[in-house]
């Protein structure tokens, strides 16, 4: 595989000048408004409702714009945030453990192991603590403690407690908080809703965006919306991988459709493999289960000492509970001993392939490591532990018939209560379309927030955090932002749909649907979508190389052509398909894996999610390469899906923080 040379092309991040610490404040007295009077002239389009989208819109709406928010389900409350388990990150310093701004931007700086753009991150850090107010305002029933001061707890990469939870349901108490700010709007008229509907491409006029053209999910048809600025909030492309913790429709269509008119894609191989997953059980699965990181909290990860152990926990002949204390491997408080079970998901992940690699596994299948709560149960009591995670317990058990919190054995006076199986799985996406200081992309009047760009995690995500950069985008940064674009545009009047580009653009969509109908093959879009999925995990993966990068390109072009000649919609375009809104998708996932393959391979390093087995230490860690990889990878679409896209550099430049090898040690 030729690599892609072209690479000289640097582009401009609109970072303003001065020191970090008052980048975004100079930025917000600097930057131009738009004057209250004139809100009501102005359109924009908001699509997606998840934490992000929900937010901005609501926002947005209050602020006094006109905006036109769009979903593919049924309630803008469906959308995947609402999957969201284990918290939210902010620097309030409730717990007086020494936390602040610095440290959190320190913290999320280096857990994305120094590839994420410094001033952005500390904007995050700045309005996290905003977010909190918001929500709390908004009547999220945050934890509390007994005294009524809001409760936190510790997530990975980070010594202080700083995430403030609901239970385990925290995306759903969130995305609740943003979902009845939107409705307010939507009864005040400032937000239309458009349900079950789906962008199906960006409409580009003179160099800007100006529109969308939407299916509608249930009548089939297609249809026109303009405005003055379109924002896609529309998620990750993890299903990409097919088995992920991430929802069943989650996809990466809108990002994709931006992508082929020219918005960058900025680091497409970083993607997060979460360490505590329900271990994979059978080819017969589509969905995968998150096990929050919030269990490590309290949850030690172990497997057996001994291979002969492991041996017999593989053929059922014992139980985890029958190992006593000294004959286990807490691997994970061995090798990284500040942070123990709290390293951050890269390094947490890798080193549980790599016991199950070398044998230890404690499944049936070889892949799976314990969570074991005895000795949190043993201390606190079993109602503590039920009280913090109580619904994870429940969900546990109802997959897997097995009760964390039943006693199952005593040993020499120890009790051991039943451990959970645990295995890494696809989770989310860290690369996405590239946005500038301002969170719009390379195209003009389109901007990109939450988890759909790629602006604040670098290489790694720490947990917590993706919720923390869904709602500092759409409730505090992209509704300053975007005005310094809607400032010039007072002035343009309201869009007709009636133009040349609206035609060609419902007219391309309309060909790829017919040609998607006309194809009478024999393959059902899961089967596709599942070898998809096989190719991706076993080839661009945990673990990447470069003949295994090439591998995977070479059989992802035979997919495309497979999906081309075989695929089978049954039913018609009219009304409801939900196989051909599918299949619409699939097309996309097969660009999209491609991407992240190509990505991979130009990356000769490894850092954070990105594992190349040539870059690694003699104890097996992520081994960088600042001095040639020092930068942001932006692909820019080459005319069509065949062809392989060019590489612009965003170089990045750190002024706070002292870039180092990663070290959670000591
Ligand atoms: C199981 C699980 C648990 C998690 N727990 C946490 C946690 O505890 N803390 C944390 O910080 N993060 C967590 N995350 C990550 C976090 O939930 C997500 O990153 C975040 O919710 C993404 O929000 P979003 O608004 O960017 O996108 P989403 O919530 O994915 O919303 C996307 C929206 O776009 C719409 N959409 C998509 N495509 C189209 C289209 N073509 N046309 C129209 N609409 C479209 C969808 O309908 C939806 O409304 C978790 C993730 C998972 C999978």
């Amino acid at each position: 595989m030729e690599e892609n040379k072209n690479n000289a092309q640097p582009i401009d991040s609109k970072i303003p000048e001065g020191p970090i610490a008052e980048k975004w404040t100079n930025y917000k007295a600097h930057q131009k408004l738009v004057n209250p009077a004139n809100k009501r002239k102005l359109d924009i389009i908001v699509v997606g409702t998840g934490l992000a989208g929900a937010s901005a819109a609501a926002t947005l709406g209050e602020m006094g714009f006109n905006v036109l928010n769009f979903c593919i389900q049924d309630s803008p409350r469906r959308a995947h945030s609402i999957a969201a388990q284990g918290g939210i990150n902010a620097a309030k310093n409730y717990q007086n453990d020494g936390d602040s701004v610095y440290r959190l931007f320190y913290d999320t700086v280096k857990g994305g192991d120094y590839r994420a753009r410094e001033a952005n991150v500390y904007r995050l850090a700045e309005v996290s603590n905003n977010i909190i107010d918001q929500c709390v305002a908004q009547g999220v029933p945050f934890a509390r403690e007994y005294g009524g001061l809001l409760a936190n707890r510790s997530f990975g990469g980070a010594q202080v407690s700083r995430t403030f939870y609901a239970k385990g349901q925290t995306g759903q108490q969130l995305l609740l908080g943003a979902y009845s700010s939107l409705n307010r709007m939507i009864h005040a008229g400032k937000v239309k809703s458009y349900n079950r509907y789906e962008m199906h491409d960006v409409v580009i006029i003179d160099g800007r965006a100006r529109g969308i053209i939407a299916k509608n999910l249930v009548t089939g048809k297609l249809e026109r919306f303009a405005a003055h600025a379109v924002v896609i909030a529309t998620g990750g492309y993890g299903n990409t991988y097919f088995l992920s913790t991430n929802a069943m429709g989650c996809n990466c269509s809108a990002a994709m459709a931006c992508y082929r008119h020219g918005a960058y894609f900025a680091n497409p191989a970083y993607v997060q493999i979460h360490p505590t997953c329900i271990p994979v059980h059978g080819d017969k699965q589509s969905k995968l289960t998150l096990m929050s990181e919030s269990l490590r909290n309290d949850g030690r990860i172990w497997v057996p000492k001994n291979i002969e152990d492991a041996k017999k926990l593989q053929a059922g002949q014992i139980k985890g509970s029958d190992i006593p204390e000294e004959e286990r491997d807490y691997y994970l408080e061995r090798r990284y001993p500040a942070f123990g079970n709290l390293v951050p998901r890269d390094v947490a992940s890798r080193a549980a392939k790599e016991r199950c690699d070398k044998g230890y596994g404690v499944n049936n299948t070889g892949k799976a490591v314990f969570l074991d709560f005895s000795e949190a149960i043993n201390r606190l009591g079993i109602d503590v532990i039920r009280q913090r995670y109580g619904n994870l317990f429940d969900m546990y058990e109802e997959i897997t018939d097995v009760n964390p919190g039943e006693l199952a054995n005593e040993i020499n006076g120890v009790k051991y209560y039943n451990p959970m199986m645990i295995y890494p799985a696809i989770h989310y996406t860290m690369g996405g379309i590239w946005v500038d200081y301002e969170l719009q992309t390379s195209i003009k009047g389109l901007f990109a927030i939450g988890e759909c760009n790629f602006s604040d995690h670098g290489a790694n995500r720490l947990g917590a955090s993706a919720l923390m950069q869904g709602l500092a985008d759409g409730y505090f940064v992209l509704p300053y932002t975007i005005q310094n674009y809607l400032s010039d545009q007072i002035t343009v009047p309201h869009f007709s749909t009636d133009s040349k580009e609206f035609d060609e653009a419902e007219k391309r969509v309309q060909a790829n649907l017919d040609n998607l109908m006309s194809i009478h093959g024999k393959r059902s879009v899961d089967s596709i979508h599942k070898e998809l999925g096989n190719v991706m995990w076993e080839y661009v993966g945990m673990a990447r190389t470069k003949e295994s990068l090439e591998t995977a390109l070479k059989k992802l072009k035979e997919l495309r052509k497979e999906f081309e000649t075989n695929l089978f919609i049954p039913g018609t375009q009219e009304g409801m398909n939900i196989e051909l809104d599918k299949a619409f998708r699939l097309r996309d996932f097969i660009t999209m894996g491609e991407l992240i393959a190509y990505d991979a391979l130009n990356r000769h390093e490894s850092c954070g999610g990105h594992f190349r087995e040539e870059h690694q230490t003699e104890e097996g860690e992520a081994k960088r390469d600042d001095e040639n990889f020092f930068y942001v990878a932006c692909w820019k679409y080459n005319g069509n899906d065949e062809t392989a896209p060019t590489l612009i550099k965003e170089p990045l430049h750190y002024e706070a923080i002292k870039v180092q090898t990663r070290n959670y040690k000591s």
